[in-house]
């Protein structure tokens, strides 16, 4: 039976879905808000050397800095799936985002 190259291919699936790194997905939870489920996470500095910018003050975030990286999820299977859509927010932005309405 020849073999496919197909098992090789699926791996390459497994590699592309990043997973967060343990540490930072057991901090991950998710809150009913009036405007909607989020997923939030408490993320602490990091040395990647990327700077986001917060999307409540659109200032700059350095990732130097603890921050709540949190975006919308309405569908359970977003949890994981809507990683590409998250977003880096100052933690006091992010909480008083509803005060910005
Ligand atoms: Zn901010």
């Amino acid at each position: 039976m020849p073999r496919s190259s197909s098992s090789r291919r699926s791996n390459k699936w497994a590699r592309e879905r990043r997973e967060l790194s343990p540490s930072i997905a057991d901090l991950r939870r998710v809150q009913e808000e009036p405007d909607g489920t989020w997923v939030v996470q408490q993320v602490r500095g990091s040395r990647s050397g990327k700077v986001y910018i917060c999307p409540g003050c659109h200032r700059e975030l350095p990732a130097t800095t603890a921050h709540t990286v949190a975006w919308r999820s309405d569908q359970e299977f977003a949890i994981g799936a809507g990683v590409e859509h998250r977003r880096h927010w100052h933690t006091s932005c992010f909480n008083a985002r509803h005060r910005r309405r």
